[in-house]
């Protein structure tokens, strides 16, 4: 790494870089046609680890202005997220006995997904948004949301309106942050004296146990362990009193926080720090070895794919994810091998995929290939359901992670 990166969480200087994914555009930043001709920003997408406080995180920080003015994902667009948040919702108001006075907020709440999973009257909401189009969608649909970046003056303003949260919530986009401490000293402000912030993330120990290197982004400037969760929460006065794994992107930690001292910690939390030791995910060791298995994997795939273009069989890629982007850029992988990308969701459609400009097309008017690429590999049993019928008649998905496989008919559950 740079002489001069600083590790987000703890300060210090001894962050080694492990995984170079190479220089790499902003992965949400679509190719419209008219921007066809111009080569796109690129920037460094390198992963390190933190020798003093194990925290794992990419040494590159792409202005949040340029990442999160105008944005594309809508979680709203996909039902397995749509189901997740409504349950998770469901079970936070019950389980911290909240009532229509209490106040949710939640942070990088997208076009409300999260928020309209509680019931009308159960709890009062407020959604916090920086993406203009995507806070107007949520506003729209009337989930009350705030557009701009959550900080200590967001959080300040929060509590002249609408007084201290009972519960703050963040999924994944916590983990985007620039301004990670302002994020929770500002978090740390906003909770009532017996508040909880909850926060979902990728987990770290998930992407190495399942080979997801594809989840490194440059939005994702931190990937975290339990470990290097309570690193941070701890220097702000906070403590962590309960975690679990929820199954939604391929495996996301989910975290209680509350203020330091106010509560027992669940024994959860006591045989989770024990087994990530044992699972090395406090060692450099652990995540050299991660490295070495990504680089096995480009070559598999490779040879993969070549074999489909020797054959003169077409490969489309199923969907156009952000994480598509980083396994495409980091693989070389181009319109020669993977003709084209197929989307349903309006506002990427007509646009291309960053850097390798793979066109993305209209999943109802692209026809069908001899395979599909699936680069949304965490949600394959939906798309598996999908598209039962193309696999029953010959079609076949690839899938690189977390292991390289074809899916065919015979992989359907009931197709015995
Ligand atoms: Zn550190």
């Amino acid at each position: 790494m740079t002489e001069a990166f600083h590790c987000r969480v703890c300060g210090g200087t001894h962050v080694e870089a492990f995984l170079d994914l190479g220089d790499q555009p902003h992965c949400n930043r679509l190719i419209r046609p008219e921007r066809a001709a111009e080569r796109e920003p690129h920037y460094p997408l390198r992963v390190g680890f933190c020798h003093d406080c194990t925290l794992v995180q990419i040494d590159y920080t792409v202005p949040k202005e340029q990442m999160f003015s105008d944005y594309p994902y809508v979680s709203g667009t996909t039902r397995t997220l749509v189901e997740h948040f409504r349950e998770t919702a469901e079970r936070l108001r019950r389980g911290y006995g909240l009532g229509p006075d209490s106040l949710v907020v939640d942070i990088g709440s997208n076009d409300g997904t999260w928020l309209a999973g509680y019931e009308a009257g159960t709890v009062r909401t407020l959604g916090v948004e920086p993406a203009s189009n995507v806070a107007a969608i949520a506003n729209g649909r009337g989930i009350r949301t705030l557009n701009r970046f959550f900080n200590e003056e967001t959080a300040e303003a929060i509590l002249a309106a609408d007084g201290p949260a009972s519960l703050v919530t963040a999924a994944g986009v916590f983990f985007h942050l620039e301004e990670l401490h302002s994020v929770v000293r500002g978090i740390r402000r906003l909770l009532a004296p017996d508040g909880t912030f909850v926060v979902q993330a990728i987990y770290l120990g998930g992407m190495i146990e399942n080979l997801a290197f594809d989840q490194v982004y440059h939005e994702h400037l931190c990937y975290y362990t339990l470990r290097s969760l309570e690193a941070l929460f701890a220097r702000h006065g906070l403590e962590v009193v309960d975690v679990d794994l929820v199954p939604v992107h391929g495996g996301s930690l989910e975290v209680h926080v509350a203020h330091r001292g106010h509560r027992a910690a669940s024994p959860r939390v006591a045989a989770f720090r024990a087994r990530e030791a044992e699972r090395g995910y406090g060692e450099l060791a652990t995540y050299r070895a991660f490295a070495d298995r990504v680089w096995a994997l480009r070559d598999a795939l490779l040879v993969l794919l070549e074999d489909y273009a020797a054959k003169g069989r077409s490969v489309f890629a199923y969907g156009a994810p952000a994480k598509g982007a980083t396994l495409l850029n980091s693989f070389g992988i181009g319109p020669r091998l993977v003709r084209c990308a197929v989307e349903k969701n309006p506002m990427k459609v007509g646009a291309a995929i960053p850097g390798v400009r793979i066109p993305i097309l209209d999943e109802a008017a692209a026809g069908k290939p001899d395979a599909y690429l699936m680069l949304a590999w965490n949600f394959l049993d939906e798309f598996l359901a999908k598209e039962a019928a193309y696999l029953r008649a010959g079609g076949e998905f690839v899938v690189p992670v977390p292991a390289l496989r074809v899916v065919t008919a015979a992989d359907i559950p009931d197709a015995a």
